[in-house]
């Protein structure tokens, strides 16, 4: 599943190739905002207790930017990413 022409590509790499993605629990760039999407499949992130949504992810540093699971699976040799687990 990682296809050149997957729907789920629209020029990421421009700001997300060979980014460091940390796996952590959701916590946005801005307190103000309670959702982020997922910069792949929309899927929705959340702070916990939220049904139907994502509670961790793959976010990059500034936690702007973040990538559920199955997308950081998918995705992650095309865009050269380097995923760590918080520490
Ligand atoms: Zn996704």
């Amino acid at each position: 599943m990682r296809e050149q022409n997957d729907w789920r590509l629209t020029n990421q790499e421009r700001y997300l190739k060979g980014v460091t993605l940390v796996w952590q629990p959701y916590s946005p760039a801005n307190p103000r905002n309670d959702h982020d999407h997922c910069e792949f499949c929309w899927a929705k992130f959340m702070a916990p207790n939220q049904a139907d949504t994502l509670h961790e992810g793959y976010a990059t540093q500034d936690h702007e930017r973040w990538v559920c699971k199955q997308c950081f699976d998918d995705f992650r040799d095309l865009f050269g990413w380097k995923g760590t687990s918080a520490a």
